[in-house]
């Protein structure tokens, strides 16, 4: 555990940083969170004492016309003050009225930025780490790849990254959540909260990274049972070449409903390519998957379909005007390599949006 990474409380360290503000002043764990993380330079603390207009246990309750008065009068000596909200006058207010104590902390940009900086930077697996002003940092690994880390609330969620960045995967961090972006911006995309990145070691944090720089185009393969060997052969070279692949054997656990499984699949794919033989055009399950409403759905999800043409059979009709890969005879090669054009493209193609919104987190992360 290194001075980057101390034993935060995380529970304390999240709600900080979440709605930061105003914490108790006296001893305890909200106190000492926000010191280690002024220490760290990720907030400032600025310290009140302050009478309320209005409170029970004051000596001039009885005296207060407007007992709803909302007023909090900050204090630095023994007054008098006027109350900003009524504007009555307190006399002598250490005196005859309780003083609270509060500490305010505000999140700071520079300081986030930097703390991020030198975090990736103590990571084993990351060679470059390269500030984009404060708002992003651009990551190198070890062996080639790159993430980009957007800071949210100074980035927002509509920040992309243009040129050879364009094409990086992407890491959201969220410093404070009190910007936060729309739920259905983050849901879909990779996001870690500072709290998170705080509160673990440099291993977490790599293993985070790794996650996020896999690649990120995911296949969905749809095939008869029959075809098992030929699937596994593809699925097999699909994953060498850089192409996640959700195959139902590998992801669906005894006991899982699989209806719901392959549903919860091909939300998470990019693609569904179905294995055309004469075995899996007659299956119930091709059937109902690509009826119109099947095919609906899965154009609003941007599921792209692509036929894989494996053995000669009647293609259904809602396929038969899609290119589709042709694997019969002797083509397998010939296949694979169509399919990568579209499924693996080289980083001179064009890639979607570098943050595309039709991704989900890594289960695993
Ligand atoms: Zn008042």
């Amino acid at each position: 555990m290194s001075e980057l990474f101390p034993r935060l409380n995380w529970r304390a360290t999240r709600r900080l940083l979440r709605t930061g503000m105003r914490v108790p002043a006296g001893p305890g764990v909200q106190r000492e969170t926000a010191e280690v993380l002024a220490s760290l330079g990720l907030v400032t603390l600025e310290y009140r004492r302050y009478i309320r207009c209005v409170h029970a246990t004051d000596e001039d309750y009885w005296q207060v016309t407007d007992r709803n008065c909302p007023g909090e009068i900050e204090i630095d000596d023994e007054g008098p003050y006027d109350c900003p909200e009524c504007g009555r006058t307190i006399d002598h207010p250490t005196v005859h009225k309780e003083v609270f104590r509060d500490l305010t902390t505000t999140v700071q940009q520079d300081g986030v930025a930097e703390y991020l900086y030198r975090a990736l930077q103590a990571v084993e697996t990351v060679t470059k780490v390269e500030p984009l002003g404060y708002v992003a940092v651009r990551v190198t690994l070890s062996d080639g790849r790159s993430v980009m880390l957007p800071i949210v609330d100074y980035a927002g969620p509509g920040w992309q990254a243009e040129g050879a960045d364009a094409r990086t995967s992407y890491l959201y961090v969220i410093a404070s959540p009190v910007n936060r972006p729309a739920p259905e911006y983050l849901e879909r995309a990779y996001h870690k909260e500072l709290a998170d990145i705080l509160a673990n070691d440099k291993a977490w944090l790599a293993s985070v990274l790794d996650a996020v720089a896999r690649p990120r185009r995911t296949a969905f393969i749809g095939y008869s049972p029959s075809d098992a060997a030929f699937v596994d052969r593809l699925a097999e070279d699909l994953v060498a070449n850089g192409v996640g692949v959700w195959l139902d054997r590998w992801e669906i656990k005894v006991g899982d409903s699989i209806t719901d499984r392959i549903r919860e699949g091909l939300l998470e794919s990019d693609y569904l390519l179905v294995v055309l033989s004469p075995d899996s055009v007659d299956s119930l399950w091709l059937r109902e998957e690509l009826n119109v409403a099947g095919m609906r759905q899965l154009e609003s999800q941007q599921v792209v379909v692509l036929p894989v043409l494996y053995r000669d059979c009647r293609i259904p009709p809602l396929l038969r005007d899609k290119q589709y890969a042709d694997f019969r005879g002797d083509s397998y090669k010939q296949g694979v390599q169509d399919l990568l054009a579209v499924l693996a493209p080289s980083a001179e193609a064009a890639l979607p949006t570098p943050i595309f919104w039709g991704q989900r987190p890594p289960r695993s992360a």
